[in-house]
């Protein structure tokens, strides 16, 4: 039987039988992946301590006949900052839900862990407020890294390069129109500057931009549309987000 070990971070738990798991976790090389931890639930499991929701850790992992199987867990972060604010979990709820349910299993996608983990450490070095562009920031880059990044270069419908004022963003399109093409929604420069910045650099560096209230809530909002489009089925940890 084949042995593997893979860094990852646990996305979801489901209980299965009298004492195992089934646990979904997004690794960093072999992307989303269910495993079966064996006696997880039972006291004096060695698992348990391992395998919280949001943890990072090394997993070693039996190959299985169906699912591969939970041989050990190692921690190496269970973000505690996190875990005491209600905001902050329910906002990691709300990212882990969209890679569990829109990320397809076993297909490597190391921007994704890499945008997770990122995001679960800003989240983590909550000052009981949370940023209000975490959010955002992962919703846009999740669709990015996943095939649908927008353009924000050159208008969609004639191809000109966009120029400052009067712009548009088409949802449908997924990127800018020039004032001459028009379409659904209206865009200001400072939101196309700072939707440019967001996919291109690390959220670290995002979240020190100081931002006005307009540019913040318009971008939250376009971002929430385009991925309303793309994703349109309701989610269940949606409803918890304030
Ligand atoms: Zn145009």
């Amino acid at each position: 039987m084949a042995i593997f070990k893979t860094k990852g971070i646990i996305l979801k738990r489901t209980n299965l039988g009298e004492a195992d798991r089934i646990l979904t976790i997004l690794t960093q090389d072999r992307g989303k992946i269910r495993v079966v931890a064996k006696g997880i639930r039972k006291t004096l499991s060695k698992l348990a301590g391992n395998c919280e929701l949001f943890t990072a850790g090394n997993f070693m992992l039996a190959e299985g006949r169906n699912l591969d199987i939970l041989t050990s867990a190692e921690m190496t972060e269970c973000f505690p900052g996190l875990r005491k604010n209600l905001k902050a979990t329910q906002s990691a709820y709300y990212m882990a839900e969209i890679i569990e349910k829109r990320l397809p299993d076993d297909e490597p996608h190391e921007q994704i862990f890499n945008l997770f983990s990122e995001c679960l450490s800003e989240l983590d070095d909550n000052d009981q407020t949370i940023h209000p562009l975490i959010l955002p920031f992962f919703e846009i880059n999740f669709l990015s890294d996943t095939g649908f990044e927008p353009e924000l270069y050159e208008c969609l419908a004639c191809g000109e390069k966009i120029t400052p004022e009067g712009n548009f963003f088409s949802v449908e399109n997924g990127g800018l129109a020039c004032p001459a093409c028009k379409a659904d929604l209206k865009i200001s420069d400072e939101t196309i500057k700072l939707l440019r910045l967001i996919l291109k650099h690390k959220i670290k560096n995002i979240l020190k931009i100081k931002l006005n209230k307009i540019t913040e809530k318009e971008i939250t909002k376009l971002i929430k549309y385009y991925f309303k489009n793309l994703h349109p089925e309701n989610l269940k940890s949606e409803s918890f987000l304030i």
